[in-house]
């Protein structure tokens, strides 16, 4: 039933941000508190109820979030987990040292950032996004990650275009709330 009423929130936009591409806004889904809270409950009811931790010991430390709509609710489910948020950027928006991964855009490479000190070695990490797409972005996240030598345990998307089949790409399983083909 929540899966329903998230999906109602979604508006579609043909032709944006260019011809052919349907964009799919979550920013109606912020509009309604309701909705909005059912959201951050279905994804911590995902989180804590152990498909991800497998072990009720375990727990999240991090969750990281992608620039620029995973900022959105990112930092509710870590503020909630008790975790601690860190930002995924695009490159030169973050200050002090940073390690980057590049990833392949539809016109070129994009290069994303994450601040050094951000994961400690063994951390348990979860990465968040509004959507995936081809999945360039999220892999790249990931990268990242285990650059710091944190140990990501899923990426979670409020939306999968599934027909792309991105998930195959990346080195945790993947949860999506609404899938789109
Ligand atoms: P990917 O790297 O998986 O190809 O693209 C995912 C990124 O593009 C995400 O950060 C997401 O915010 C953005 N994106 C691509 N298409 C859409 C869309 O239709 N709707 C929204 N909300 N974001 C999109």
């Amino acid at each position: 039933m929540d899966v329903e009423f998230i999906k109602d929130q979604l508006i579609s936009h043909p032709d944006f941000p260019k011809k052919g591409i349907v964009f799919l806004d979550i920013f109606p889904l912020l509009r309604n508190p309701v909705a909005f809270e059912t959201l951050i409950t279905h994804f911590l009811h995902h989180i804590t109820s152990h498909t991800i931790l497998k072990s009720p010991t375990k727990k999240v430390d991090v969750v990281v979030g992608l620039d620029a709509r995973g900022f959105l609710f990112g930092p509710i489910i870590a503020l909630r987990l008790g975790a601690a948020f860190v930002p995924v950027r695009k490159q030169g928006k973050l200050p002090g040292p940073c390690v980057s991964a590049s990833y392949e855009k539809e016109y070129g490479t994009d290069i994303f950032e994450m601040q050094e000190d951000a994961i400690q070695p063994g951390q348990c990490v979860i990465v968040i996004d509004d959507l995936i797409a081809t999945g360039g972005s999220a892999r790249a996240a990931g990268e990242l990650v285990a650059k710091e030598g944190g140990k990501t345990l899923e990426y979670l998307f409020i939306i999968e275009l599934t027909f792309l089949k991105a998930r195959t790409q990346l080195d945790a399983p993947a949860y999506s709330i609404v899938q789109s083909d």
